[in-house]
């Protein structure tokens, strides 16, 4: 069953400068962003630095305000919502339940003067989840939340400033999965993290989910571990969605040139495939302010065509489920 997909999904962030803050242009992330998740399903998200991939999971749990298209969200009943435009107050609430995302960085993520147990509590007190009476239940099952992302049910007692980086990212995520819900947005969870720690981070997601059927969102600009992640993954360049296939169909045989660019820019151990012509990238990205037209690529693109700086290529399947917005699959 879906949870969210969304349509001609756009983010734009007014620049505003001079004496009355004017609005003198607008930072464009997001370019008419089509997506959807379905339940168990995880999604990974890729792209260079400010290509959009953070702000569509900010956009998605309503961080942000979209500028403009249609985000719905499938209620557990299977009855559909457009979020942005909703007043229905249950229905904001269940979704605010269903929909958790945890942050790149577990340091800032907690608020330093409350312990661990009730920083667990917090979203199960927001969403009334137990009843007044129910002291002793909320402590076991902080206990248990606790010992499900392998932290000690002792540190329910401590404050945060007492845990390395990858124990709080796992009280991060006690607090996420507290309240059940079907999405979890995890944004550049392990990259703050040290090595050794990140695969422990990525074996606790994949247990949870295996438990629980949850959906994932994993934005991340480390390939190897979207790949390990992932069913389907994005690649997003300027904030558009440039290239979506199953993760082994994108990895064996990318076909979007900023794809197989990022591709061949992952180190290998092994040395068949380091023997591989590495494809450099021309340039830094353009602007999001003043984006390129026709394709967002064009610039850098050793492939372009004629028509690749006027006219903007829509989304074509180069394989079944391999979606791929480039002119070379639609001559
Ligand atoms: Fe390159 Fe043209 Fe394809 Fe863009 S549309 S990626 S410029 S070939």
């Amino acid at each position: 069953m879906k949870i969210l997909t969304t349509k001609d999904l756009k983010k734009y962030f007014p620049i505003r400068s001079g004496v009355f803050l004017q609005v003198t242009g607008y930072v464009k992330a997001l370019e008419k962003v089509d997506f959807e998740i379905s339940e168990g399903e995880t999604i990974g998200v890729v792209g260079e630095s400010g290509c959009g991939k953070s702000t569509l999971g900010r956009t998605l749990v309503k961080i942000y305000e979209p500028t403009s298209g249609k985000i719905t969200y499938y209620d557990p009943s299977g009855q559909t919502h457009d979020i942005s435009k909703t007043l229905d107050k249950n229905v904001k609430s269940t979704f605010r339940k269903d929909i958790q995302m945890i942050f790149q960085n577990p340091y800032d993520s907690l608020d330093p003067r409350m312990t661990i147990r009730d920083i667990v509590l917090e979203p199960i007190e927001t969403h009334e989840l137990f009843t007044k009476d129910e002291k002793k239940s909320r402590d076991e099952f902080i206990r248990e939340l606790l010992a499900k992302v392998g932290l000690h049910p002792e540190y329910a007692r401590r404050y945060p400033h007492e845990f390395s980086g990858g124990q709080r990212q796992r009280i991060a995520i006690a607090r996420s999965i507290s309240v059940s819900p079907r999405l979890l947005i995890c944004d550049e969870p392990t990259s703050a993290l040290d090595v050794s720690v990140q695969s422990q981070i990525i074996n606790l997601l994949k247990e949870i989910q295996q438990e629980t059927n949850m959906a994932f969102i994993f934005i991340s600009h480390n390939l190897d571990v979207v790949y390990h992640m992932s069913d389907r993954i994005i690649v997003m360049y300027l904030g558009n969605i440039v290239e979506s296939a199953p993760s082994t169909e994108l990895f064996d045989s990318s076909a979007h040139p900023y794809t197989q660019a990022l591709m061949s820019a992952i180190p290998s151990w092994n040395p068949q495939k380091r023997k591989l012509d590495k494809i450099k990238l021309e340039g830094e990205p353009p602007s999001p302010i003043n984006p390129p037209s026709g394709c967002p690529f064009h610039p850098r693109c050793q492939y372009r065509l004629e028509q690749c700086d006027k006219l903007k290529p829509e989304f074509t399947e180069v394989k079944e489920g391999h979606l791929c917005a480039c002119h070379l699959y639609t001559r």
